[in-house]
């Protein structure tokens, strides 16, 4: 851990701050005022009926959608004044997502999938291949380094998945229905592996569920109904 982020993880400052944020599609107002927050290393259940507004939320965090109004602080930025280059850097160095269809590219192995998250960071060929080793010994899926996607079982290509956005070590992890796909078996697999590699890398998570059983692995659960928190 750098000073910096021992600074951060003692400044009792939240990682991630939303305020006030309102997001309108068209005439439909799918968030509508969220604040909410995200401590250094907490992880954080979000649940609410389909609709809702969460994808959303995850979405103006990560920078896909801008709010209309309010504010959403990454460590020291500012999503709504960053420039494209500090949003580029955020989404490269500092937020990950994982979706309920895992996302993976169907042409590339298990390794390559991973390897290419790394690609435009500039890390060195060598260093970024023993990197993705880690991160398949880390999902236990060494054993399928060549595998393509389509012969894993969906447990599997999210575990591919995880590593894969843990690859740039970012500071937050977003994670929208990541069990939705998976059976329970599967499902309570990919929780206990979310959970341990969010505390041994120190990842905060915001985790998008409709599965009480996933807010065991949550400090705290929040509920979002009609684009408003609570
Ligand atoms: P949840 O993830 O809670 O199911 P979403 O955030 O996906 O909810 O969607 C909230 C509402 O916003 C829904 O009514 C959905 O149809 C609408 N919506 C989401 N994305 C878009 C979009 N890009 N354009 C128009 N409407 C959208
Ligand atoms: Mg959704």
């Amino acid at each position: 851990m750098s000073v910096e982020e021992i600074e951060i993880t003692n400044s009792g400052i939240p990682l991630c701050e939303v305020t006030d944020v309102y997001k309108l599609f068209g005439k439909a107002t799918v968030l509508n005022g969220v604040s909410m927050e995200i401590q250094p290393g907490e992880r954080v259940a979000l649940m609410g009926p389909s609709g809702s507004g969460k994808s959303t939320l995850l979405n103006c965090i990560s920078g896909i959608e801008r709010p209309d109004a309010g504010q959403i602080r990454i460590g020291q930025v500012d999503l709504a004044t960053a420039s494209a280059t500090e949003m580029a850097a955020l989404r490269r160095n500092e937020v990950s997502t994982v979706f309920q269809f895992f996302h993976l590219l169907p042409t590339l192995t298990a390794f390559e999938n991973i390897e290419l998250s790394l690609q435009l960071t500039g890390i060195k060929k060598a260093d970024r291949q023993e990197r993705v080793k880690e991160l398949l010994e880390a999902v236990q899926l060494s054993s399928h380094k060549t595998a393509y996607p389509e012969t894993l079982s969906g447990g599997e290509r999210q575990r591919i998945a995880i590593a894969r956005a843990l690859a740039h070590r970012p500071r937050l992890l977003l994670a929208d229905e990541p069990t939705g796909s998976l059976d329970t078996k599967a499902g309570n697999a990919i929780l206990d592996l979310l959970e341990k590699l969010t505390e041994q890398f120190r990842i905060s998570m915001l985790l998008v569920t409709h599965s009480n059983d996933a807010t065991r692995i949550c400090q705290r659960t929040i509920h979002m109904r009609d684009g408003k928190i609570g």
